[in-house]
Parts: C-alpha cells; structure tokens; sequence
C-alpha cells in the first residue's frame, strides 16, 4: 500500500470510471491529482484557442470534484517531464498513476518521465483507458496488426465482453483523496498565455456535465443514428468527440450506451458501435504504424504529386471554393471548431482530388481547429479520403462535390445555414449557384472545374503507382 500517491491526468478529465485513479485508490492511502499545460505544446497554439479553453473550463470542474472531497488537484504549467518528478518528490508521493497515450511524442514523454521517477525510486503506472482495445490486443490469428477495418471489427466484436466496458467504480473509495496539503488554485486562462474562447457562442457543453447532458440528449436518438448521421442539417451524431478526445467521458460509458441498445435490436446503436470501433482502429494503426504520422501509410503513395497553389489552398480554408457543400463545411470548421463527418470526407477529397492540395496540409489545418482534434483519427480520415491510408477509399472513386451536396444536403438546409450570400437561391441552383441565371455576386464562380480536375487526380495516382517499381496488393 502506497502512502501517498500522484494520479496524472492527461485526456482523461473526470473523477468517475477513471481506471488510473481506480488503482491509485485501491492501493494507496492518499491520491493527489495532477495536470500539467505542457509548455510545448501550447507554444503553438493561438490565443483563443478552444481547446485549452475547453481543458481549463473542464479542470474546473474537476478541480470543484476534488475540493469536495478536501483534495489537491496542482494544475502546473511547464515541462511535465520535469513537472511530474519534481512534484512527486516534493510531495513525498510514492508512485504515480496514469493512462496510456498512444502518440509517438507521448509516448516519448512517458517514457521520459518513468525513467527520471524511477531514478528516484518512485514507480509509474500506467493503465488502458483511452480505447477498449490497445493495438496488440486485437491481432490476426498470425499475430500481425489488421489493416483492413471490417475483419478487425470482426475480431474487436468477438474479443469483447463486459469486463471490457465495465464501469472503474471508485466512489466508495474517494474518501483516500482527503489530504492536509492545500489544494492550489487554478492558474487563469490569462497566466497561461490564453483568453476565452467562443465555446459558449458555439453552444460546446464543457466539462462532465456537459458530456452527460449531449449523452442523455444522444439516447433519445441513438436508434435513429444509421439513417440520420449521414446529413449535416439533422441532428444525427452525439456531439460527442471532444469529449470522448479530452475524456470527460469515458469510452466505456459510451460502449455501455451502445450495448444497452443493441440487446434491443437497435439498429442505430450498432452504427454508433462501429464509430466507436473505428476510433480504436485508428489508434491501434498508429501504434503498430508510427510512419503515418508524416508518410502515407501505403509507402508507394508517397510517390503522388500535388501542386498544392497556395491561393486554391487558402480559397478552401475560407470556404470560397465557389463548391456550396464545401465552403458551408469549411465555414462550419472555422466558427465553431467542429464538421459534420460527412463534411469531413467531402472537404478533404476536394482538398485533395479536386485541388491537388497535399493530404498533410489539410490534415495539419484541420488539427489547427478542429475542437475533437485526435492524431490518430485524423490522420485516419485524410489517409482514407486520400486513398493512401489503411482500407481507403480506392483512388478512382472520388467524390463529386456537388452531388455529395445533392444527395446529402438535398433541400441546401445546411449551406443557407452557413453560406447567407446564396441562401436565397432556390434548391435547384443552391448546390450550383453558378447555373442561376443571376449568380450571387458576392459569392464566388468554382474555382476548379471537377470534371476536369477529376481526370488529373486519375492520371497522378496511376503515375504515382506506376513509379514506383514493388506496389504491395495488400
Ligand atoms: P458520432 O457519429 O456520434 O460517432 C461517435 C464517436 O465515434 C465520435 O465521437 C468519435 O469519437 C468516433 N468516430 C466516429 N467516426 C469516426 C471515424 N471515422 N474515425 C475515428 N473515430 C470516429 N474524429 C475525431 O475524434 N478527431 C479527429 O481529429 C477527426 N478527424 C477526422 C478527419 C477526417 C478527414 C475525417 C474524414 C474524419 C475525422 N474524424 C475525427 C472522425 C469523425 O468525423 C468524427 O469523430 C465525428 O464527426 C465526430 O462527431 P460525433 O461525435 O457526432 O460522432
């Protein structure tokens, strides 16, 4: 039994079903929290960042959780592979409780920090939390890493058993975060070099709360979600990414959700179920696959050549492709830091096959605002819709812009909501206001013509392949 020990939060900002905390409950006598804004990481974030935003407004939540409780939870700002160590010592903690992370710089840095507590004879435990299944858990029958989803969801669906999802139950031991040392205050947003973002503007639940309230919201919905998600107008998915992306709702709570349905036969709650799966896949591709971070996955991709104008690139970053669809997704990035999955899948093809923009630009411009931005599924969604990724998209289906609009969007409910200077245009020439026979003047003419730009993506990707001399058929 430890005297005292330090619980490290990281992306996983709540007290309830914490598996961390969970063994730092059960074996010590004291658990102190800890969360450290890593220096190096914010150095390149702007200001008003929503993120930072969203991790202050929910440690205050957390920090309100542990002052109930007359605990300490040190919110620090610095390095924290010097940060972690220099606090156990200071106070006298005797092991250290995190999650695993699954980035590559993460993993360093835990690596990093274990080393250095270690040195100083102090243990670091770190525990599955983030996913149901870490990547060597789920293995073809020969022990490789699948890279095709369907079987690998096959295998996860199999592999899974109520232990898997069972809630980390610890309220009967929370009394062990009563402590005598002081419970710091939390350093303001201003100190840390930030301001407030819009999240209130935007209507971005915060916090523990704010997940369970868009949880209870989505269970009204969740048998509706295989017919509703595709359309950016309904409300069809749960909002739920950022949370389950900082942890203020945990991944088993959100399976537990989902099976709860399915034993009914919902049909939506096994959509959502595979959402959920993919997000494992995608962490468990990074983990056996670190490549990806900056190759495509399928190392002959590497070969395709993008043009990537610079003033093409900023007309899609401002949604002034003259592409409705598009710029209505675009514009609902850079206001509110959240697209539609299905806009995600449009904006980036065209980024890439309508544009031939690199992948990685937008990829690096959507981890800029997106409020749920997550490596692993990131990467998976630019390396999918740039068809150099892991069961991608194949190279020669490439979305047509304007009929994803016509099918997805049919009656322009979305673009009105976000491109006003068409919004009057009647449904017939809201996907293609250029066709109207007095196109808006201030919304601007396509900057690509698809058909074209179509052909040219075909004979990239073919030369691409053709280059390079051993293409793997996996
Ligand atoms: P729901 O439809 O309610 O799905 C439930 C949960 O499942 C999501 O909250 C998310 O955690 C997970 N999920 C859903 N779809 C996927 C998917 N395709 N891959 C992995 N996990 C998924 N998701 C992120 O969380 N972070 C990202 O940075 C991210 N970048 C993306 C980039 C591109 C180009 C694409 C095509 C997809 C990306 N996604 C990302 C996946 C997906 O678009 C979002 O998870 C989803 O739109 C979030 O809305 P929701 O919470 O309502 O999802």
């Amino acid at each position: 039994m430890y005297t005292r020990s330090l619980c490290w939060f990281r992306r996983d900002l709540r007290l309830h079903d914490h598996t961390a905390l969970n063994h730092a409950l059960e074996q010590s006598q004291e658990v102190i929290g800890v969360f450290v804004f890593d220096t190096i990481i914010l150095a390149s974030l702007p200001e008003h960042d929503r993120r930072v935003a969203f991790i202050w407004n929910s440690l205050q939540d957390l920090h309100q959780a542990f002052t109930e409780q007359q605990g300490a939870l040190y919110v620090l700002h610095g390095n924290p592979e010097q940060e972690i160590p220099l606090l156990a010592q200071k106070i006298n903690a005797d092991a250290v409780f995190t999650h695993n992370d699954y980035e590559p710089s993460a993993i360093n840095r835990d690596l990093n920090v274990g080393l250095e507590l270690t040195a100083h004879g102090i243990p670091f435990h770190s525990f599955k939390d983030q996913v149901i299944f870490e990547h060597n858990e789920v293995l073809k029958q020969n022990g490789e890493p699948y890279s095709v989803f369907t079987p690998y969801k096959r295998a996860w669906l199999k592999q899974l058993s109520a232990e898997d999802y069972a809630e980390r139950k610890s309220e009967e031991l929370l009394h062990r975060l009563k402590t005598s040392l002081k419970n710091a205050s939390l350093p303001s947003l201003k100190t840390l070099g930030f301001e407030a973002a819009n999240t209130n503007t935007i209507n971005l639940p915060i916090g523990v709360k704010g997940a369970s309230s868009l949880l209870n919201n989505f269970i009204q919905r969740i048998d509706d979600y295989a017919e509703r998600r595709d359309f950016p107008a309904m409300k069809g998915g749960s909002y739920l990414s950022v949370h389950l992306r900082f942890g203020t709702l945990s991944i088993r709570e959100a399976v537990r959700v989902a099976q709860s349905r399915i034993a009914f036969g919902s049909l939506g709650a096994e959509t959502w179920l595979s959402e959920l799966i993919w997000r494992d896949f995608y962490a468990a591709i990074l983990s056996h696959f670190p490549h990806v971070v900056s190759h495509a996955f399928k190392s002959e991709y590497d070969q395709l050549e993008f043009t990537n104008d610079v003033a093409l690139f900023e007309a899609w970053k401002t949604g002034q492709t003259g592409y409705p669809l598009v710029d209505a997704a675009m514009r609902q990035i850079n206001s509110s830091g959240f697209m539609h999955n299905r806009l995600r899948m449009v904006a980036a093809s065209f980024l890439i096959k309508d544009l031939h923009i690199d992948w990685r630009w937008g990829e690096a411009y959507f981890a800029a605002q997106l409020n749920d931005y997550d490596l692993a599924s990131n990467n998976g969604g630019w390396q999918w819709c740039a068809s150099t990724g892991c069961d991608a998209q194949p190279y020669f289906r490439i979305f047509n812009p304007i009929t994803q609009s016509k099918k997805f969007d049919p009656d322009g409910n979305f673009i009105r909501r976000y491109i006003p200077e068409i919004a009057h245009l009647p449904n017939k020439y809201i996907h293609s206001p250029w066709e109207s026979a007095h196109p808006p003047a201030n919304y601007p003419s396509p900057i690509i013509d698809h058909a074209k730009a179509r052909l040219l993506t075909l004979q990239r990707y073919k030369i691409a392949l053709n280059k390079t001399p051993n293409i793997s058929t996996q």
